[in-house]
């Protein structure tokens, strides 16, 4: 409180003495008052026209730069959207070859499964020659008009389409595996070289006489020694002297189907044993009831003999 009041009397006493001198200023100066008070109000104009020229040529400069970065970036701008618009342009192309190269995926897989299922694909295949892939040629040119949006919608559909035809495909190997199968158990091979002696079916009596006797199977002669393969793939039921069969070789094929190869000179399997299709499994010979070295062939299905013509390719 002491301080506060002391302070008070202070500026009391000052602004009383500014008010006794000011009538002396103003009786001596009166001439140059005016001039004075001018020069100050040009000077504080002066300061003001500089401090705002000079805000002026920062601001100028300032803006020069800006617009020279604004410039500089609009640049880079419009080559990015060339460069983008060319990518996008590239894009459609690579969008519309992928779509044509996915319609010829299509008649492939469709003429495969032609091919597969035993049609005829001499009058599709042509049909086939017509389709669209042919016209992709034209779309491939530089008028590709598509927008982002239609290159999306496209991808979207050539991404289901590559899964239909994946499972397609998958299908269609699962489908020759089988078939691969089914060919590979099939006796549709001849067992050996050499010329047909005797035919499935009755026939005049190898021994003469003018008898006719039943034959299960087919002669094939060649020189003793000439290998004899396996027509089918499967596995050796019997291997060993036959009766009137000589040297004898019985292979189970699966689905009823078993081959029989007989008169051979020698044996090269084991009962029990898989074999595969064109495997070695004897020589030829002229063992059992035999008038010349051959082999004899035979086909049962459920047991009953078959013209193996019928088999053979
Ligand atoms: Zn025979």
């Amino acid at each position: 409180m002491a301080k506060k009041t002391k302070n008070m009397n202070k500026s009391t006493s000052k602004s009383e003495k500014t008010a006794m001198s000011m009538p002396q200023i103003e009786q001596n100066s009166k001439s140059i008052r005016i001039p004075i008070v001018t020069g100050k109000y040009i000077a504080a104009v002066l300061c003001v026209f500089v401090v705002l020229m000079m805000g002026g040529v920062f601001h100028y400069q300032g803006a020069l730069r800006t617009t020279s970065a604004e410039k500089t970036e609009l640049e880079n701008l419009r080559k990015n959207n060339e460069a983008q618009s060319n990518q996008i342009e590239q894009l459609a192309k690579a969008t519309v070859n992928l779509q044509a190269d996915m319609e010829r995926l299509n008649s492939l897989d469709a003429e495969l499964r032609r091919i597969v299922n035993n049609e005829d694909t001499t009058n599709t295949s042509r049909a086939g020659l017509v389709r669209p892939p042919i016209t992709s040629n034209e779309r491939v040119e530089p008028q590709v008009q598509l927008d982002i949006n239609d290159i999306n919608n496209v991808v979207n559909n050539l991404q289901v389409a590559v899964k239909v035809r994946e499972q397609s495909l998958i299908e269609l190997k699962e489908e020759l595996l089988a078939k691969q199968a089914r060919l590979a158990t099939r006796p549709s091979i001849w067992p050996t070289a050499g010329e047909v002696t005797s035919r499935f079916g009755w026939r005049s009596s190898p021994s003469g006489g003018g008898s006719r006797d039943y034959h299960p199977g087919i002669d094939i002669a060649n020189s003793i020694g000439t290998p004899i393969v396996a027509t089918a793939d499967g596995q050796v039921i019997q291997s060993e002297w036959y009766a009137g069969y000589g040297e004898t070789v019985q292979i189970d094929h699966g689905n009823g189907i078993v081959t029989l190869y007989g008169h051979n000179s020698q044996r090269l399997v084991r009962s029990g044993q898989m074999v595969k299709k064109g495997q070695i499994i004897a020589y030829l010979g002229n063992t059992g009831y035999s008038t010349g070295p051959h082999v004899h062939y035979e086909i049962r299905v459920n047991g009953t003999a078959v013209n193996p013509a019928t088999f053979l390719n």
